[in-house]
């Protein structure tokens, strides 16, 4: 979530609705970061998947980076993150990074704020915790490297999570866009955004039988998931008179709860694959002899050739690795 102020922002901020409904939100974040790492647990080192909370706590970090939290300027510079409004593009091909995208907007007179930046961020957040696990790769004993890596998988899931939002996706991203290009707030998207916390959904259970697939390159394969969210959007507009209010909960049985179990589905999948992919291109980062040296962390690089230097799986402990 994250786009402008609204009532619903303006009364949690003055402490008049209850504490419940921001955390709907938040909710739905979490159990999707969960849903992905259950999903993992045979892929990826076991202190990554097994540290579910710490990555599930950062998971909601970039709507604390927006108002009402946030000071202005960090507001202005993370809001746009979190939503693509591809439709101002007029079917021009999504340039391939951040600066050709601004390079893009200048050209055709458009706002990079305006459009959103929600593609970019999914990529360099899946990047930097290649970078991290590549680091990890190198010194896996090392606490400060896990941290990290947690940290950067917990902001990698919102935005992750934010791009299966359909109406994240969409310059209706608050009912049918009116002429001139404004949104009318009709109050929709923040109901569609409560939806996933509303679902009683054990993480695990929601995991069952999912295999992640890594993705290859990460544009094409944000794209594709970003058109899989946009070809549900009149879908999501024919449910406007079925979604529960704010404060009200989620009929389990109904054409709205399938909606928003396929979406938890797609966040999951769409996050696990994400952090394989990171987890398998760090094998293909070479730190430099000199990163880290002169640091304190630099004494690590001696650690790293002892003992060992393996990276642990789920169900491996240190002594077995060692033994014969
Ligand atoms: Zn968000």
């Amino acid at each position: 979530m994250a786009r402008g102020w609204n009532l619903t922002a303006v009364l949690i901020a003055l402490g008049i609705c209850s504490a419940e409904a921001a955390a709907w939100h938040g909710r739905g974040h979490d159990l999707a970061t969960r849903a992905a790492l259950a999903a993992l647990r045979n892929d990826m080192p076991a202190f990554f998947v097994d540290d579910t909370e710490t990555i599930a706590h950062c998971s909601l970090d970039p709507d604390a980076f927006t108002r009402p939290i946030a000071p202005a300027e960090l507001h202005d510079q993370e809001a746009p993150e979190q939503y693509f409004d591809m439709e101002l593009l007029g079917g021009a091909p999504v340039p391939p990074n951040r600066y050709a995208f601004i390079e893009f907007c200048a050209a055709k007179g458009l706002k990079p704020n305006k459009v959103g930046l929600l593609p970019y961020a999914v990529v360099e957040w899946t990047q930097r915790l290649t970078v991290a696990f590549a680091e990890h790769r190198r010194w896996p004993d090392n606490m400060d490297i896990r941290i990290k890596c947690l940290v950067y998988a917990g902001l990698l899931a919102h935005y992750a999570e934010d791009l299966t939002q359909p109406l994240h996706l969409t310059i209706h991203w608050d009912g049918r866009a009116k002429d001139d290009g404004n949104s009318p707030r009709s109050g929709i998207h923040n109901k569609v955004d409560a939806l996933l916390g509303k679902l009683q959904a054990d993480p695990c259970s929601v995991a069952k039988g999912w295999t992640a697939q890594p993705l290859g390159e990460l544009l094409p394969a944000v794209l594709a998931e970003i058109a899989r969210g946009r070809a549900l959007i009149d879908g999501v507009y024919e449910l406007e008179a079925q979604l529960p209010g704010m404060e009200e909960p989620l009929d389990a049985n109904g054409k709205v709860a399938d909606f928003a179990r396929g979406r938890l589905d797609a966040a999951g999948k769409f996050l696990a694959s994400l952090y394989l992919t990171a987890w398998l291109d760090s094998q293909k980062i070479t730190l430099p002899p000199w990163y880290r040296q002169g640091t304190p962390v630099g004494q690590l690089a001696q650690d790293a050739n002892a003992p060992d230097g393996k990276v642990l799986y789920h169900g491996q402990s240190r002594q077995k690795i060692n033994a014969p």
